[in-house]
């Protein structure tokens, strides 16, 4: 699985490109753009290195995450995928030529190839925020960065859905690499050591 990262939008966030080496097969996640100027340098990369864009994930249904979600469909034309509970952040933004949002469920499977992310559902900083699991890695959204947590004080944010949503993603591998929706990468041991959330 190759990932490539672009810090996109005034919030920073991270859009991943996820592509499997053999296929080729790109899911992109989070494309929280401002404008479609900034989608060029993500189109440039997609076309050079000749990937076959399938699908577009939403860790969550926040506009510094979805904002790119309409640029993105309309040049791959591909569905938008959503936790069930965050999808009605996305209705309006589909095209309705394209296909439809993909509602995703603890533990759906996205195919990248012959590689797949499993779906963990982490509520807290939204009701329909997931984690995404590859084989070593996963991609946490603004359930986890490195050093903190995501905000809970939103409109339907939770304290004690965060607490348990952490505590899930507290019995993965020391190994597993992490990539937040804002902020520098990290490894879940380091977290489980000097993340102040975890560790108290
Ligand atoms: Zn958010
Ligand atoms: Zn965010």
């Amino acid at each position: 699985m190759l990932i490539e990262t672009f810090t996109v939008g005034s919030l920073s966030t991270n859009c991943y490109i996820v592509s499997s080496q053999q296929t080729k097969d790109t899911v992109i996640i989070d494309p929280g753009l401002d404008s479609s100027l900034e989608a060029e340098q993500i189109f440039d990369y997609i076309k050079q290195a000749a990937l076959n864009v399938k699908l577009i994930v939403n860790t969550h249904g926040h506009p510094d995450h979805i904002s790119g979600d309409a640029i993105f469909q309309e040049k791959y034309r591909v569905p938008i995928c959503i936790h069930r509970f965050d999808a009605p952040s996305v209705e309006g933004l589909e095209n309705k030529n394209f296909p439809a949002a993909v509602l995703l469920e603890d533990a759906s499977l996205i195919k990248c190839g012959n590689e797949s992310l499993k779906v963990m559902h982490t509520p807290g900083h939204t009701p329909g925020s997931i984690c995404l699991l590859g084989e070593r890695l996963v991609f946490t959204g603004d359930t986890l960065f490195a050093g903190g947590i995501g905000r809970t004080d939103f409109p339907g944010g939770s304290d004690s859905d965060m607490r348990l949503s952490l505590q899930k993603l507290m019995r993965l591998p020391d190994y597993f690499l992490i990539y937040p929706g804002h902020g520098p990468s990290s490894i879940m041991g380091e977290e489980k050591r000097i993340n102040p959330f975890l560790t108290s």
